[in-house]
């Protein structure tokens, strides 16, 4: 949990924040989008850079866990650019086959 006042990690389970001492300022914290599954899906389609993504996706639930959610967004970010990096040249790379594919049974 984050305490609404300091920012700071409290500790599961408190009712009052250890840093400022505010009962009511303890909430839980901020949904980051973690990219998980769409980095999965895509190291499936297309195998190399959907491994970077799948790292930064997974630094996103354990920075959370810690309470650091500046971090947690960060991971965020970088694993969506990997899991389009992933799409983008994996794409490309398919549409070159199915172009060479086409072009050997055109000559
Ligand atoms: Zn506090």
């Amino acid at each position: 949990m984050v305490c609404r006042n300091c920012g700071r990690a409290v500790p599961e389970g408190a009712d009052a924040c250890a840093y400022c001492g505010l009962p009511s300022a303890i909430e839980p914290p901020p949904k980051v989008h973690s990219y998980l599954a769409e980095a999965v899906f895509v190291t499936f389609l297309f195998f190399p850079f959907g491994i970077v993504s799948i790292v930064y996706a997974a630094q996103v639930s354990s920075f959370l866990a810690r309470g650091d959610v500046v971090r947690a967004k960060k991971a965020s970010g970088m694993a969506r650019t990997w899991m389009f990096v992933s799409i983008w040249t994996g794409g490309g790379l398919i549409l070159l086959a199915a172009l060479a594919l086409l072009l050997k049974f055109l000559l």
